[in-house]
C-alpha cells in the first residue's frame, strides 16, 4: 500500500509498505477514506518533534472503514465507518478514569499514530486499543464532517469544556487558524454576548467575515481595544489563545479583564514569559493545553445534529498520490488554504450529496 512516511527531518516521501495487520487483540485495522495534513505534521518535517520516529508513517487526522478487529475489541465491527482519534488511550488508568486522557499511563498511550507508530496518511492504518481509539460515525454524517472530530475539532471542544463562560461574556479567541476556528464554533455554543477573534492574516481574516458574520474579526493591533470596548469592563471574560505566535500569549493576557480566564491551546515554538509583577491583583487564571480527546462520540452527535459543522475548513481535496503537492500547498498557505483532505485511492468518499472533487 501507499503510505507517506517521515524519512528523515526536512523530508516526507510517499513509500511503499506492506499493509499492517493486527498486533494485540485489542487492534483494529481501518482502510482509511479521508485524511488531512496537520500543522503538527509540519513540526515533524521539520524535525522539532523529537519523539517522531523516522521511518513511521506520518497523519493522525483520518477516517475509514474497519477493515479488521482484534478478538478484545468490543465497540467497532468489520465495516464500521469511523473516525480516528488523535490520542492513543487505555480509558482504565487513573488518568484516563478522570478524563485526562492525553495523559493515559499505556505504553501506547498519548500522541502515538502518525509520531510514534504508522498513522493514517496512507491506504490503511493499525489502531491500537481501538475501543478508545475509535468512535463510529452516525448515519448521515459525511467523512468530510466528520474528518476533524478526532483531532483539531477535539481540541476546540476541549478548550471550551475547560473554560467558563456564560451568555454575559465577551469571549476573544486569538488565532483564525483551522484549531481557532473549531474553538470559536465550539465556543459560539456557549452563547457569549460577544464573539471577537483576532487574526493578523487578511485571507484568514476574510475567512472569518465570509463564514461567521456574527463575529467580530479584528487584527491584533486594535484587539484590546475592541475587548476593552465591548465588554464595559476592562478586557475579555475569557482568552482562547490559538495562535502561537512570538507575541500572542502576551496579547492574550494583556486582553483579559480582571479575574478572567486565559485558555492557552497554542503550542509555542519558545519559552514564554509570565511576568508576575506587572500581572500581580489582576488575578488571572491560566489552563494550559494539551487537548484531552476523549468526547470524540458527543462531537459526532453535535455533527449529526448539525450544531457543529467544520466542512468549510476544508479548502481543498487531492489524492494521496498528490500528497506531496497538497503539503506544498499548506506549506505556503497559498490561495485561502485551510485544510486539506487526501483522499485515498479506492475510497468511495462518502458525501450525501456534497460534491467530492
Ligand atoms: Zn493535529
Ligand atoms: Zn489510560
Amino acid at each position: 500500500m501507499l503510505a507517506y512516511t517521515y524519512i528523515k527531518p526536512g523530508l516526507f516521501c510517499l513509500t511503499e509498505k506492506p499493509k499492517p495487520a493486527l498486533l494485540h487483540p485489542t487492534d483494529a485495522v481501518v482502510r482509511v477514506t479521508l485524511a488531512s495534513i496537520c500543522a503538527s505534521d509540519l513540526h515533524i518535517r521539520a524535525g522539532s518533534v523529537p519523539r517522531a520516529v523516522p521511518g513511521i508513517t506520518v497523519g493522525h487526522e483520518m477516517v475509514g472503514v474497519v477493515e479488521s478487529v482484534g478478538n478484545a475489541v468490543r465497540t467497532v465491527r468489520p465495516g464500521d465507518r469511523v473516525c480516528v482519534n488523535v490520542e492513543t488511550f487505555c480509558g482504565e488508568c487513573y488518568f484516563c478514569r478522570r478524563g485526562y486522557v492525553n495523559n493515559c499511563t499505556h505504553s501506547e498511550g498519548g500522541w502515538s499514530l502518525g509520531c510514534r507508530i504508522d498513522g493514517g496518511q496512507a491506504e490503511y492504518v493499525r489502531v491500537p486499543l481501538a475501543d478508545t481509539g475509535l468512535c463510529r460515525i452516525p448515519d448521515g454524517v459525511s467523512d468530510r464532517a466528520a474528518l476533524f472530530a478526532g483531532d483539531i475539532l477535539a481540541t476546540g471542544f476541549w478548550a471550551a469544556r475547560i473554560t467558563p463562560v456564560t451568555p454575559e461574556d465577551t469571549v476573544l479567541v486569538i488565532g483564525a487558524g483551522p484549531t481557532g476556528i473549531c474553538t470559536l464554533l465550539c465556543v459560539s455554543r456557549m452563547n457569549p454576548r460577544h464573539l471577537i477573534v483576532c487574526e493578523q492574516d487578511p485571507g484568514r481574516l476574510a475567512f472569518v467575515r465570509e463564514h461567521y458574520p456574527q463575529v467580530q474579526a479584528v487584527l491584533p493591533e486594535t484587539c484590546r481595544e475592541l475587548a476593552v470596548q465591548v465588554s464595559g469592563h476592562g478586557g475579555a471574560d475569557a482568552v482562547f489563545e490559538v495562535a502561537g505566535g512570538k507575541d500572542t500569549f502576551t496579547l492574550a493576557w494583556q486582553c483579559a479583564r480582571p479575574n478572567a480566564t486565559v485558555t492557552v491551546v497554542a503550542l509555542y515554538e519558545e519559552p514564554q514569559v509570565l511576568p508576575l509583577p506587572q500581572m500581580y491583583g489582576k488575578n488571572l487564571t491560566f489552563r494550559t493545553g494539551g487537548v484531552d480527546g476523549c468526547d470524540c462520540a458527543e462531537i459526532l452527535r453535535l455533527i449529526a445534529d448539525s450544531q457543529l459543522d467544520t466542512t468549510p475548513l476544508i479548502t481543498h481535496t487531492f489524492p494521496l498520490d498528490q500528497i506531496d503537492r497538497a503539503y506544498e500547498l499548506f506549506t505556503s498557505r497559498r490561495d485561502g488554504v485551510m485544510k486539506i483532505a487526501v483522499r485515498m485511492p479506492d475510497s468511495s468518499c462518502r458525501e450525501y450529496g456534497e460534491g467530492c472533487l
